[in-house]
């Protein structure tokens, strides 16, 4: 199939290698059932689960971008940028990922340490019951550990009560900078791709203006517009600034999980003919 014909893309999902629930397999035969054409696993900061979701993508007859959600500290705010087409066996991105990912334990230790001074046990063991890559311990992980030992009835309402700045469980954390994500997926053949832009309401305006304009120095060229983090209007906003700055447009659900996630996979409006999307500069990467 040409990139030029494709509609349903959904270029953001997580699996049980980071912070989802289902296989790779499973996410797959999810994709393949919301219509979706051109599918990507995007864990975060992990590339071990792309051989496994490649061969899914293959069984169910999707074409398949590779993957991956890099964590990301810029201005003292945690960004995420999606890495689209990368080599996942280049030695750069694979080192630069190890390193981003080599933290997340003792931040999860410490995590359970600070939950504790308010009376909340066992959160670092608990959550290690819902991870499924030991390399990558997550909030969410924690957050469903805390769902399940009653002190919350939903991940989100965890994500307001606890493990958010100012509020029990957070631990500070420094990522990779947004020059070296860039980068890393630059140099492996990728596309980088700003990730949900609406969600990082804690920078000022001339923060988010930065982001953007560093994002794009480094090399970054694309923007998610439709994502199961924005709203419409978010959408609308999003597919103007890429207009405006020239950036490639992307759409993905950021699904996790069926109880979890707002939107299935390749249920999103499609992006607008008038935008240039990510998969049509990404051809040549299409698998
Ligand atoms: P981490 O990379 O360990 O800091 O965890 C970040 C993950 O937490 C994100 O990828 C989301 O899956 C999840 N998360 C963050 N904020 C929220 C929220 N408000 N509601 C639900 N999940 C969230
Ligand atoms: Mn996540
Ligand atoms: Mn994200
Ligand atoms: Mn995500």
């Amino acid at each position: 199939m040409s990139a030029r014909n494709i509609l349903n893309a959904d270029l953001h999902c997580h699996s049980v290698v980071s912070d989802g629930t289902l296989t790779p397999e499973d996410l797959a035969a999810r994709a393949k059932a919301g219509g979706v054409e051109l599918w990507a696993l995007t864990d975060h900061d992990e590339v071990g689960g792309q051989a496994r979701a490649l061969a899914a993508a293959r069984s169910q007859g999707l074409a398949y971008l590779t993957g991956v959600e890099v964590s990301v500290t810029f201005a003292k705010e945690t960004i995420h940028i999606v890495g689209l087409g990368v080599d996942p066996e280049h030695a750069e991105l694979c080192e630069g990922l190890a390193h981003t990912r080599s933290g997340r334990d003792q931040r999860a230790v410490q995590m359970g340490e600070e939950l504790a001074k308010v009376g909340i046990k066992g959160a670092y063991e608990g959550a290690l019951k819902y991870v499924g890559n030991p390399a990558l311990v997550s909030r969410t992980h924690v957050a469903r550990f805390l769902v399940e030992a009653g002190h919350c009835g939903s991940t989100h309402e965890v994500f307001s009560r606890y493990l958010v700045e100012g509020k029990p469980g957070y631990v500070p954390h420094t990522w990779a900078s947004l020059t070296e994500a860039v980068g890393w997926i630059k140099r492996s053949g990728g596309m980088a791709v700003l990730a949900h832009p609406a969600r990082y309401r804690r920078l000022t305006p001339t923060e988010h203006w930065a982001l953007f304009s560093e994002f794009r120095e480094a090399g970054g060229e694309g923007v998610e517009v439709v994502t199961g983090s924005h709203s419409e209007a978010e959408a609308l906003q999003y597919a103007q600034l890429a207009r405006e700055l020239g950036l490639y447009a992307s759409r993905g659900s950021d699904f996790h999980s069926p109880e979890e996630s707002r939107v299935p996979l390749g249920s999103l409006p499609f992006l607008t003919g008038d935008l240039r999307p990510v998969w049509e500069a990404l051809e040549h990467r299409i698998q």
